[in-house]
């Protein structure tokens, strides 16, 4: 009698901590409608490999671990992120409406996006180059893409740069990388243009390994920031005392190795990189 009345009572117990942890994390995790109490929404890419990757439930790439080390300084646990996908086009709207708290995407620090969005970071440094079909040996850098067919994602630095260099290019912009991948693959484009991290991570994919490769001549520089509601001050000098952090603590190493290691990707001069001041 005893024993069953206790096995009741500890059964009730376990049942209340099981609800209470339940409501907790469905606040701000991944099914949930974010933003809880102790929530956060991040805002990611969704199909770059090595960077932002979404497969099922399950996120990867160094967006994604830095984002989930940057929450954790600011007091947020991995289940508490809501992660959201933030295509090229739609960043500072995102931030802007409150959709996002952060968006960590491929997202390069630049003068006319400041004027929508704040900045935390840079916490890496990458260049913008060209992916190709491995059997193509004639584009080898921005001045042979006369007469080729160009693609790149609407509202990125990628877009912007190409068209300022090369006057008069046949660019076909679309909403995602992966869709421009696609194209490129079915013939449908002859060259992709964007970061070269990026294009190392689509290279790297087992149905594309030995079909595309990097052109290896990067012609910008592209600063990846953390963006962050315009003017919070407060949250850019938070996130960015996580960025140093990290890349002090050997934390940033890691995850650059773990993440653009396995694609071959070798991070260039200037990472890791020094963040800029909060203004
Ligand atoms: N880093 C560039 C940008 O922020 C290109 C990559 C991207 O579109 O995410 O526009």
């Amino acid at each position: 009698m005893t024993t069953r009345r206790w096995g009741a009572v500890a059964a009730t117990a376990a049942l209340a901590l099981g609800l209470g942890a339940c409501g907790s994390s469905d606040d701000g995790g991944g099914s949930g409608s974010g933003g809880g109490s102790n929530g956060i929404k991040i805002g990611i890419k969704f199909d770059q490999p090595g960077l932002g990757l979404k497969k099922g439930n399950d996120y990867t790439g160094m967006d994604v671990d830095v984002a989930t080390y940057v929450a954790k300084q600011l007091g947020h646990e991995a289940g508490d992120i809501q992660w959201v996908q933030a295509p090229s086009a739609q960043r500072e709207t995102l931030i802007s409406t409150g959709q996002v708290d952060l968006v960590v995407a491929t997202y390069s620090i630049t003068d006319s996006r400041k004027e929508k969005v704040s900045f935390a970071g840079p916490y890496f440094v990458a260049g913008q180059d060209l992916l190709v079909r491995a059997d193509d040996s004639s584009i080898t850098g921005p001045d042979t893409l006369d007469g080729k067919k160009l693609c790149s994602v609407t509202g990125s630095t990628s877009a912007q740069k190409v068209k300022d260099k090369v006057p008069g290019v046949n660019l076909q912009e679309f909403g995602t990388y992966s869709e421009c991948v696609a194209a490129l693959v079915s013939n449908g484009v002859d060259a992709l243009t964007t970061d070269d991290t990026i294009l190392a991570g689509y290279a790297a994919q087992d149905q594309y390994k030995g079909k595309l490769k990097v052109v290896g001549q990067p012609f910008s520089e592209e600063r990846y920031g953390i963006g962050l509601k315009k003017g919070d001050t407060a949250l850019c000098q938070k996130v960015t005392d996580a960025i140093k952090k990290m890349i002090d603590d050997g934390e940033w190493q890691k995850i650059v190795d773990a993440n653009l290691g396995p694609a071959g990707y070798k991070p260039p001069a200037g990472n890791p990189p020094t963040p800029d001041a909060c203004s």
